[in-house]
């Protein structure tokens, strides 16, 4: 029944009354601008303004908001087959999902375990690595992870996890974690270093890292080399190496997957945000036959015992097998060049400007500094924040730090606000 006194109030009015939002502190945060559609690279609010979604919706959109390929094949996958136990049953979108991965995959991936977004991803992720030893009978029970990573906000995802308004509170209740800064060219031999001589001090069981590019950190680049030469010593002392490529995966780098930058392979990795197009929640955590074998077993206890409900839900796969599709395609791949292409030359043009500190790109991801001091969730990324978007531009600046990581299908003349909007607010200061 319509409750016409409800719909006279605004949406962000009712908004208020029983929502809660994520990383939100509600007592010094404004309204929620209520979005009522999508398309390709465009978002439009309740009052018909329009903005160019220049982050697609945290890296999940990135083949264009409610495409049409992608819809369509979820919409045919929605009148067969809904959801269904993945526990003994199985089904054709996940089995063609997992074929048409493994042949993007890293080099040496060769089994998937599907769960529902990026923190489940590396969780899993970790238990892989500690079950590989535990079950191996190595007393094994440390993680080793990269100081100012993200990885999710679950239990095993936050005490991995650097950065602290996130996860400060549960701090007592984490797995043991040992850290090393990220490699910067400059100070690879420290990393190693200080890498051995934790190794030698602590049972390490796996490494988990985003490669190359931190994206929670403010889009922190780091060293290819200097990363390849931390995978190498892990795999010398059979240390799970685990690529948590949830925001680097699928092409945003340039490349399917920024592992395949480097020479040292995964043994693990971890996606979710582009994996579905942004249509629907999914993650997925693949491994190499090693990491399996040591889970194949006529001992029970010696299986992965992890299962969501929504496991492998056939929705999804469908909607990632039609994203598979288009991330290989012609098409895609020369969008993604080209947009590399004036990434890097909007990059040269923006380490002239005086206010700019590490102007830098790769792939889709554009970013750098304003040379300003601020917190992080301070006042100057709530001015930049409103200004672009007075502007029709959706970007979200993170502390001093703007950056962008366009959908594939942005157009030139997109682009070009997108770029036009940034120099502008250069102006501000
Ligand atoms: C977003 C993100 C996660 C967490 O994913 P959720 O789907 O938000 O749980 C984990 N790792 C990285 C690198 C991410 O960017």
């Amino acid at each position: 029944m319509r409750d016409i006194k409800l719909e006279q109030e605004s949406l962000a009015d009712r908004d208020k009354k029983h929502l809660w939002h994520p990383l939100t502190q509600h007592k010094v945060s404004g309204e929620m601008l209520p979005i009522i559609k999508a398309k390709a690279c465009v978002l439009t609010d309740d009052k018909g303004n329009d903005y160019i979604d220049a982050i697609s919706s945290w890296y999940t959109a990135v083949y264009g908001h409610c495409n049409p390929y992608i819809t369509s094949k979820v919409a045919k996958q929605m009148q067969n087959l809904d959801q269904v136990v993945f526990s003994g049953f199985t089904h054709k979108p996940a089995i063609e999902l997992s074929e048409a991965l493994i042949k993007i995959l890293p080099e040496g991936q060769q089994k998937l375990f599907f769960n529902d977004n990026g923190s489940t991803s590396t969780e899993i992720g970790i238990k892989m690595a500690l079950q590989y030893h535990h079950n191996l009978g190595n007393d094994r029970k440390v993680m080793l992870a990269f100081e100012e990573g993200f990885h999710g906000d679950t239990f095993g995802a936050m005490s991995v996890s650097g950065l602290s308004v996130y996860n400060g509170a549960f701090e007592d209740h984490f797995i043991r974690v040992e850290r090393i800064p990220v490699p910067t060219g400059d100070n690879n031999q420290e990393v190693i270093d200080k890498l051995k001589e934790i190794i030698a001090s602590h049972n390490i069981a796996g490494f988990i890292y985003e490669p190359l590019i931190q994206g929670a950190a403010a889009m922190k680049f780091h060293d290819a080399k200097g990363l390849n030469e931390i995978l190498k010593v892990c795999r010398e002392h059979d240390i799970v190496r685990v690529a948590d490529e949830v925001m680097t995966g699928f092409g945003k780098t340039g490349k399917y997957f920024a592992s395949d930058y480097i020479e040292e392979k995964p043994d693990v990795v971890c996606m979710s945000k582009a994996l579905t197009a942004g249509l629907l929640p999914m993650g997925l955590t693949s491994c190499t036959q090693k990491i399996y074998d040591a889970f194949y077993s006529e001992d029970i206890a010696k299986g992965l015992f992890h299962g969501h409900t929504y496991t492998a839900n056939p929705l999804a796969c469908s909607a990632a097998l039609a994203a598979v599709e288009l991330l290989t395609s012609k098409d895609i791949q020369e969008n993604i060049q080209r947009i590399s292409g004036c990434n890097a030359d909007f990059v040269q043009k923006l380490t002239h400007h005086s206010r700019v500190k590490n102007a830098r790109s790769k792939g889709v991801i554009m970013a750098f500094e304003l040379d300003i001091k601020t917190d992080r969730y301070g006042d100057l990324r709530n001015k930049l924040f409103q200004f672009f978007m007075d502007k029709g531009v959706f970007l979200r600046p993170l502390g001093n730090t703007i950056y962008i990581v366009p959908p594939y299908v942005i157009s030139d003349e997109e682009l070009k606000k997108v770029y036009a909007v940034i120099e502008e607010s250069l102006a501000l200061f």
